[in-house]
């Protein structure tokens, strides 16, 4: 094999020391080869970090940011499929040079498509699912095998203060071992020259027991001996390990962005009384959340998401409205105005969002702040946010309009950690001429650097860099590509409640 990838999704470089002190394996390829943090995405989320990692290009280029990427914000969220990432991944480069690959359990990949090789889908995947592998007929000979945990879709029958998190950590360790064992069976039989999979358990085991470090270093270590063991069977000629962002304690208050724009005065509330019932059904709920958590597990994602989404249209007087934020995604610049005011409003909205800080404990609410122009380049630039943000630790934003801004945070309660504030995740590389040093990165970066170790030109589109980590240059070729389309393809109504309900249980929603 000449590249080998293992994902340890969230695994944090804000655990560096301990883990290189638990994981023997990933301590000596460290020792041998480069390493550092490796940047995400912002937002710090699977679903759209690893379609960066696969494309190499960031959101303006691949069409989606955290949901598909369509005209009207504020309308119904649609989670993307592997459909709606309008790039190549750049193992379908490798394949059309020849070299065989095989992709295991990387987000958004479902429906799994056609390689050079085999496939086999991950974060994203319904359950129930038939086309999660390439060839199709490879999932007859993977009769047991599970993509992710389904406990967590059991919310329904399950209030948060019954989670069972022994239960599901049990169940983890039973998944990623199969997990394992299919993955080095296949390889075995493809011998591919490329391998990639992505341990999803790190990230799920940190969202449950963050609380408790003894429980979070154990499955660590015992991703080590896996790691090992892949090493043994693939022998691979370069390998790397890396995770697609950081983690930290569970954020416990709700920030409300809109109720800041709108005390701005950058954002007007209608006085209707529709607009008013909207409002107070809203207040109303969370109330009865408040009082009653395991409420929220009983209304169907559908409902909540008519009265949370679709029922803030309702509520801003579009006419009088400068700025709004979405969900998840960013803040959004009123469309009709002349682009000269729109430049100048984003830069006074950054300035301001800069000192914005919790009236309780004076705390600031944001890490960094990045314009669209800093963030984004490429075709889908258009329909991504005028300004994004990351969080400071502790605060969920909200975009909600709420009476103040800020209030506790009552989802996910069974979950202690998140990583939506930490985009710093961890990559080792280790192989030939691989230069022993720290040295950062950010997830782009690794499609061109393994086109160019596997000796495959680099698509010319690509925003990823090759870090300066070898003591000879590499020979990199650049290529101009045809895009393919992949076809439409949507989840239907069924899975996506569940899909939902599955990313709640992680607190992603
Ligand atoms: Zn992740």
């Amino acid at each position: 094999m000449k590249v080998l990838v293992l994902g340890l999704d969230g695994a944090p470089f804000r655990l560096w020391d301990e883990l290189c002190r638990e994981m023997p394996t990933l301590r000596k390829l460290k020792d041998e080869g480069a390493y550092g943090i490796l940047e995400s995405t912002i937002p710090s989320l699977s679903l759209l970090a690893w379609p960066v990692f696969y494309t190499g290009k960031n959101p303006g280029k691949i069409g989606i940011f955290v949901t598909k990427l369509e005209k009207e914000t504020l309308s119904d969220v649609k989670l993307p499929t592997s459909r709606d990432v309008k790039s190549e991944a750049f193992w379908d480069v490798l394949g059309d040079y020849g070299k065989k690959v095989g992709v295991v359990n990387i987000p958004v990949t479902y429906p799994a498509w056609k390689v050079n090789g085999f496939m086999i889908t991950g974060f994203l995947t319904p359950f129930g699912a038939k086309d999660f592998t390439y060839p199709p007929s490879l999932k007859d000979e993977i009769p047991d095998y599970i993509i992710d945990l389904e406990i967590l879709t059991e919310d329904k029958k399950l209030p948060d203060r019954d989670f069972d998190r022994e239960k599901v950590l049990s169940r983890q360790y039973e998944i990623t071992r199969k997990r394992k064992e299919v993955c080095l069976r296949l390889i075995k039989r493809y011998s591919p020259d490329f391998f990639v999979v992505n341990f999803k358990g790190v990230d799920n085991v940190q969202h449950i027991y963050w609380d408790v470090p003894e429980k979070i270093m154990e499955f660590f270590r015992f991703m080590d001996g896996i790691i090992k063991e892949f090493l043994e069977v693939c022998s691979p000629e370069y390998v790397f390990i890396m995770s697609d962002h950081g983690f930290h304690p569970r954020s416990t208050k709700y920030f409300y962005i809109n109720r800041w724009l709108e005390l701005n005065g950058y954002l007007r509330r209608k006085v209707s009384l529709k607009a008013r019932i909207s409002n107070l059904t809203y207040v109303v709920g969370i109330k009865v959340v408040e009082w009653f958590p395991f409420i929220r597990n009983l209304v169907p994602e559908r409902a909540k998401r008519k009265v949370v989404v679709e029922g803030m249209r309702e509520r801003i007087d579009w006419e009088h409205t400068l700025a709004y934020a979405d969900w998840h995604r960013g803040i959004y610049i009123n469309r009709s105005l002349p682009e000269e005011r729109r430049r100048a409003l984003v830069k006074e909205i950054v300035e301001k969002m800069r000192e914005a800080r919790d009236p309780e404990t004076g705390e600031k609410i944001f890490q960094r702040i990045l314009t669209k122009e800093e963030a984004f380049s490429g075709p889908y630039t258009d329909m991504l946010p005028d300004i994004i943000w990351l969080p400071s630790e502790g605060y969920r934003i909200n975009a909600n309009l709420y009476p103040s801004l800020t209030s506790p945070r009552l989802d996910a309660m069974h979950t202690t950690g998140e990583h939506m504030a930490d985009p710093r995740g961890i990559w080792v590389m280790h192989g030939k001429n691989v230069k022993r040093e720290r040295m950062d990165a950010k997830i782009q970066d690794l499609a061109p650097t393994i086109l160019a170790l596997m000796g495959v030109p680099v698509p010319e589109d690509m925003d990823g860099e090759i870090p300066d980590a070898f003591t000879e240059p590499l020979k990199v070729e650049y290529v101009k590509r045809e895009r393919k389309e992949k076809g439409e393809f949507g989840y239907t109504e069924k899975e996506e409640e569940e899909l939902e309900k599955r990313l709640k249980g992680l607190g992603y929603l």
